[in-house]
């Protein structure tokens, strides 16, 4: 049988780092086995579900490159099929009418937690005769879980799971306005569209007994499962907003690369040896359900800054620059009167962990800057700096080259005739060019922030030394 894999979402808010976990496995599982790979939309609770939600589900799909074969298939759009489904199972004995009252409900709820039992509905409507059913009353429907006997499946992840029926009591398949329910609609849907692996959060273990009894009902297959134990924050609780960002979206955002998010994902309750790095075509090789991590891993942004590094690092300047002019645009920074990108980041590649780390340490080389690094300043635009920059000034006015070796010359010869050392001449230097205090060697920093711009900045620093020479004395 062909595998056939799913992520169904909920659109109630972004795209979790979580959720993309179980997408990024059901997709691998799907692409691993020449699969098909589902992107079912599942928005049957209308007062949650909102169109921007969804939005943001496809914008994560979409810059993880987790593509879909099918969908995406909206659960709103199959209500008729979901009715269908419920006449049938009521016709078939497998499913009838409840008339029961909140009030009853409720009361029963009560009684039951005074007596220290499970909540539960007590089948009260499971054996109404035909001539106690009004339909015209409101109702609901529910499910008429088998009284006997137990369900076992086998969970890739978790081992066997057994659970006795007497555990699990008449879902809810409809409810009074004829809306199915979570429950019931996964089933429909997961028989209806042929999915072979149910890959999903274990906050779903519970719900996995009952829909596997409505497929038994509906006579069709019931899917191997696989339940994700949840992410952890760095303090051992539930990773959710408290611990930083949870949205994939924000990690785009923060300057991530999808390769390296998508990287860090599969590695999150995943291992192949102790392999760390996985391109995106090793892990369709080598991802194996089977091997997923029983116990709940802990999100860890160092590692994922590491691995955001080594893709930077890795990247070409062809596969840089889609990501990168997102965040530049951002940054109102326009490369077009400035040095050739692909030479600054290989050189600050040991500095930058993210492409917002990139835009800032470029952006003195593209666009000029208002005010000077405070603490860069402090140490090295003083008084004593004003004489090597106005001979430095002066020097670099006079060059007609304007290349590497003749912008070392120039600082050289700036600190032999003032019998300085190179670092009186090249720190004050650096920070009147860059506005800070770190930058790739000098001759390059000047090359590419180019000649007028150069000369304009030391002017800049000169002032700036003059100004805070007045106001300090
Ligand atoms: N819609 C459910 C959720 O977002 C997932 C259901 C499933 O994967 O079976 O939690």
């Amino acid at each position: 049988m062909s595998v056939k894999t799913r992520f169904a979402p909920s659109p109630t808010g972004y795209l979790h780092v979580g959720g993309a976990r179980t997408a990024l496995y059901s997709w691998l599982h799907a692409k691993a086995n020449e699969g098909q790979f589902v992107l079912r939309i599942e928005d049957t609770d209308l007062e949650r579900s909102t169109p921007e939600a969804v939005e943001a589900i496809l914008d994560g799909m979409k810059w993880l490159e987790l593509d879909w074969d099918e969908g995406p298939i909206f659960q709103t759009k199959r209500f008729e099929r979901y009715k269908t489904v419920i006449q049938q199972l009521v016709q078939q004995g497998d499913a009838y009418p409840c008339f029961c009252s909140r009030e009853r409900l409720d009361e029963l709820r009560e009684r039951q937690k005074a007596n220290k039992q499970k909540a539960r509905y007590d089948g009260k409507c499971r054996h109404l005769e035909d001539s106690d059913i009004d339909l015209t009353q409101d109702h609901v429907i529910r499910f008429k879980n088998p009284e006997d006997g137990e369900v076992t499946f086998k969970d890739v992840v978790k081992g066997e799971i057994t659970i006795a029926n007497k555990e699990l009591d008449d879902l809810i398949i409809a409810r009074t306005d004829g809306s199915p329910t979570y429950n019931f609609t996964v089933v429909v849907d997961d028989m209806d569209m042929g999915i072979t692996q149910v890959i999903r959060g274990d906050d779903h273990v519970n719900n996995t007994p009952r829909q596997i009894n409505i497929f038994k009902a509906l006579g069709a297959n019931v899917p191997d499962y696989g339940h994700v134990p949840m992410i952890l924050g760095d303090d051992g609780k539930k990773l959710s907003k408290r611990h930083g960002a949870v949205s994939v979206m924000q990690y785009r955002d923060d300057g991530y690369l999808p390769q390296a998010v998508l990287n860090y994902l599969v590695r999150l309750g995943w291992s192949h040896g102790d392999q760390e790095v996985f391109s995106v075509s090793e892990m369709i090789e080598l991802f194996d359900v089977n091997a997923i991590n029983k116990a709940p891993s802990a999100f860890n942004t160092q590692k994922l800054n590491w691995l955001n590094q080594h893709y930077i690092k890795l990247s070409t300047k062809e596969e840089l620059m889609p990501h990168l002019q997102w965040h530049l645009k951002n940054a109102n920074i326009s490369l077009e009167q400035g040095p050739d990108i692909g030479e600054l980041i290989p050189e600050f590649a040991e500095r930058v962990q993210t492409l917002k780390d990139i835009v800032a340490v470029i952006k003195p080389y593209y666009s000029d800057f208002d005010n000077f690094d405070e603490k860069a300043a402090k140490k090295h635009l003083r008084p004593v700096a004003f004489e090597p920059l106005t001979v430095i000034r002066a020097k670099l006015a006079n060059l007609d080259s304007w290349s590497s070796d003749a912008l070392q010359q120039a600082i050289d010869q700036t600190a032999a005739e003032l019998e300085i050392g190179m670092g009186k001449v090249g720190m004050p230097l650096r920070v009147a060019i860059t506005g800070a205090g770190m930058s790739p060697s000098l001759d390059i920093t000047l090359k590419w922030v180019g000649k007028e711009r150069s000369l304009n900045r030391v002017d800049k620093a000169l002032s700036f030394i003059s100004e805070r020479a007045k106001t300090t004395e």
